[in-house]
């Protein structure tokens, strides 16, 4: 079977025949220009050590310091990583944003851990890559798993090794440490701006009915700007199962059933609320279908039964490349992940540079910048979308290569 990375790079070269790109140009991007491993051991509550596999790629930083998240996973491989931080690569380029791409994982199950056991984690981590990492080289930020708690640990083991406090090592972190307003919601947010800017374009109206598969930082985020907003989110999921209620979940109080009780199923017993086997989110009857948890959820075994006409990408890769074809074929226009989740980059990126400048803005002006950025860059990719009769995907794709292969020639290398 061919590698994720493998999948995930047909992406770009299909991208690169709307640009008529120099193929030497194009297998700069072929592999990342580097990946870090190391064994990361921390001793836990018990007095004992556990050992775990940990990565950090830099794939690509033509535009900029390499950028993106880290993850704690099972699922954690080389070639994820690698796949995740040729997202990243893209993704940063797509919005514009002065960073190549990078990411970095830790192949671990966090939940049964302490919280002592998960600082230990964090600290472990930034001691193993202390030398990949840094404020102009390659800038963590939150990603599956992992959170702003996370991010201060790791700005405070860097601060100690390399003997300041250097906020910009990182991004994401909380705000009583420099993180940025804005930060925590601002990947459901640029995605609920594209959506509410493209409505119209779409034939899409706002306010209908939304299944989200995903409960965490980005579909919860994204459930409350909906539904506030006017929507009725009639599913939703999350690792342990699923929900359905067609008049409509009460966000708030699914929120705190969640927050109390670790899952979304607990709010089953609720009114008019039924539970779903997880894997039928996909096909709930509704207008749109916002995925928001991991990799290669809708595949080619399960596309032909979406019903949503569109699709928003908040997490990374959720659709695979057969699908991606039986979902094109059916019609279903997709939002996709490098353009629709890229608010989190987005507004990280506001965060480094509110540290550089010892600065905070307002949260008015962030979510104000945010906004342009997801229109501007919206708008530019619908443009090219129906200009050369492709997919919003290729259009994304498309738009990036040529900032991509722009710095390249300009550098000269
Ligand atoms: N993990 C997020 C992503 O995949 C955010 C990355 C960042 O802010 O650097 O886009």
């Amino acid at each position: 079977m061919a590698s994720k990375l493998k999948k995930a790079l047909t992406r770009l070269v299909d991208a690169a025949k709307h640009l008529n790109i120099d193929p030497i140009i194009l297998e700069r991007w072929a592999s990342p220009k580097a990946t870090t491993h190391a064994r990361l051991t921390i001793q836990m509550d018990d007095g004992s050590h556990k050992h775990f596999p940990a990565l950090r790629c830099r794939y690509d930083d033509t535009r900029g310091p390499t950028k993106g998240g880290i993850r704690y996973h099972p699922s954690v491989t080389a070639d994820e990583v690698e796949t995740l931080a040729l997202l990243m690569t893209v993704k940063c380029a797509v919005v514009d944003l002065p960073f190549g791409g990078g990411k970095g994982g830790v192949q671990i199950d966090p939940h049964p851990l302490s919280k002592t056991e998960l600082e230990r984690l964090a600290r472990g981590y930034v001691r193993c890559f202390a030398h990949v990492i840094g404020p102009n080289r390659d800038i963590p930020a939150p990603d599956v798993n992992t959170n702003a708690t996370t991010m201060a640990w790791m700005a405070d083991e860097y601060a100690s090794i390399v003997g300041e406090w250097t906020p910009t090592v990182t991004t994401g972190k909380p705000i009583s440490l420099g993180g940025s307003l804005g930060r925590d919601d601002a990947t459901a947010r640029g995605g609920y701006y594209l959506l509410q800017f493209l409505a119209k374009d779409l034939g899409f109206t706002p306010g209908a009915r939304a299944a989200i598969q995903g409960f965490g930082n980005a579909g919860s985020h994204m459930a409350q700007l909906l539904e506030s907003a006017g929507y009725k989110i009639v599913a939703v999921s999350d690792s342990k199962g699923a929900i359905r209620c067609p008049a409509g979940l009460d966000i708030k109080k699914l929120n705190a059933a969640k927050e109390r009780n670790g899952g979304v199923t607990s709010f089953a017993s609720s009114d008019g609320v039924s539970r779903i086997a997880a894997d039928e989110l996909v096909s709930v009857d509704c207008d749109l279908l916002v995925l928001a948890a991991l990799e290669d959820m809708v595949h080619a075994g399960n596309a032909a039964n979406v019903k949503a006409p569109i699709i928003l990408e908040l997490a990374n890769g959720p659709i695979t490349l057969e699908a991606d074809e039986i979902l094109k074929n059916r019609g279903v226009v997709i939002l996709p992940d490098i353009l629709a989740n890229a608010g989190g980059v987005a507004v990280s990126h506001f965060e480094w540079v509110q540290n550089r400048q010892g600065d905070r803005w307002l949260i008015e002006d962030i979510h104000a910048r945010l906004k342009t950025k997801m229109e501007e860059e919206g708008a530019a990719i619908w443009a090219c979308a129906k200009d050369k009769n492709i997919t919003l995907r290729s259009a994304a794709y498309v738009h990036a290569l040529s900032r991509l292969v722009d710095a390249i020639e300009a550098k000269g290398t």
